[in-house]
């Protein structure tokens, strides 16, 4: 036989996404945070001068827009969801 109680458990979500490149806040819609920013993490190897170091940082479309600009090969379109 169980035997129930209840607990309260704690969860962790997003409160505010700054954007590493230009600082300014991005835009929260009222149902949450939608895809309108770009997050990466990188756990890099020896050897590339962050050994051993996990990166994570977030940026805004515009400045996603600006950084991929400067790339020579633009990123790959991997899937193109129709609105
Ligand atoms: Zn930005």
């Amino acid at each position: 036989m169980k035997i129930a109680k209840l607990v309260t458990t704690q969860k962790e979500e997003t409160d505010k996404v700054i954007c590493n490149k230009c600082g300014r806040e991005i835009h929260k819609h009222p149902i949450g945070y939608l895809d309108t920013f770009f997050s990466a993490q990188k756990t890099w190897s020896y050897g590339t001068g962050y050994d051993g170091e996990t990166h994570s940082f977030d940026i805004c479309a515009e400045c996603y827009a600006e950084l991929i600009s400067q790339f020579k090969i633009p990123p790959t379109i991997v899937e193109r969801i129709e609105f």
